[in-house]
């Protein structure tokens, strides 16, 4: 796209860059929402949804693992991501941006309220203390490089979470007997997800057709 073309889908970031990629069919979700709408869609189709367990009832003939970074399996590692919500009046955008920077590869992704979630770091480590001065600095700095006013937004929310990945970064669904194992969807969890549930799905219906459960 070039500085028009920027304009007339983003019209808040009207002369402020001069060329960009435009990806007709990248879509955004708020993951909080779908992960809780996705539970009462499945209480609804008669599934019980418990928290507090770590452990499954005995009697399962097939337990499906997705413990992401509580697995402890050596071939796993964590990557760190902080992310801020920043909260303003003062610029509305359509659709996540991303700021292809040198230095710091940011996204701006706009929610309801006025809200931007402005992400996400990526360090090679799986501590999960509290968001550092540093990536809060470095967001913060690339969210106003984006648009100056971010320099005004309330920073309502910091955030931190251990993306689960091996070594080749690839997700992997794995069986062994009754056990399947759902993994390693590093940065990529929320879009991933529908594609590992079916794999998830195909192994078990799989198992039934052919009578290997108990
Ligand atoms: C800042 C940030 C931004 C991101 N942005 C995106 C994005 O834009 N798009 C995208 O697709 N992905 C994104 N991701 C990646 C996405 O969040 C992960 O890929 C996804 O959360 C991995 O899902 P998971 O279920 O495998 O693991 P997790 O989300 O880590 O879930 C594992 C769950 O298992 C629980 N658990 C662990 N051990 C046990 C046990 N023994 N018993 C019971 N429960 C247990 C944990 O409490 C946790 O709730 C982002 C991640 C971060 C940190």
């Amino acid at each position: 796209l070039d500085a028009s073309q920027i304009a007339a889908l983003e019209p808040a970031l009207d002369g402020r860059f001069g060329r960009g990629l435009f990806f007709a069919e990248e879509a955004h979700l708020d993951p909080r929402k779908a992960l809780l709408s996705l539970r009462d869609k499945l209480r609804g189709m008669g599934a019980r949804v418990e928290f507090g367990r770590s452990s499954a009832p005995a009697s399962q003939d097939i337990e499906v693992d997705c413990t992401g970074s509580g697995d402890r399996r050596p071939e796993l590692r964590g990557v760190r991501g902080e992310m801020l919500m920043l909260r303003t009046g003062e610029i509305s955008l359509a659709r996540p941006v991303r700021l292809l920077h040198p230095r710091i590869s940011v996204y701006v992704v706009p929610r309801a309220e006025n809200l931007f979630m402005v992400g996400a770091t990526m360090i090679e480590c799986d501590a999960k203390g509290p968001i550092t001065a540093r990536s809060t600095m470095e967001l913060l700095g690339a969210a106003y490089a984006l648009h100056p006013a971010f320099g005004e937004a309330e920073l309502v929310e910091t955030g931190v979470g251990v993306r689960p990945a091996f070594t080749d970064n690839l997700p992997r669904v794995e069986r062994d007997g009754g056990n399947i194992r759902i993994n390693g969807l590093y940065r990529h969890g929320f879009l991933l997800a529908p594609a590992m549930a079916r794999r998830a799905a195909d192994l078990i219906l799989e198992s039934w057709s052919k009578g290997v459960c108990p």
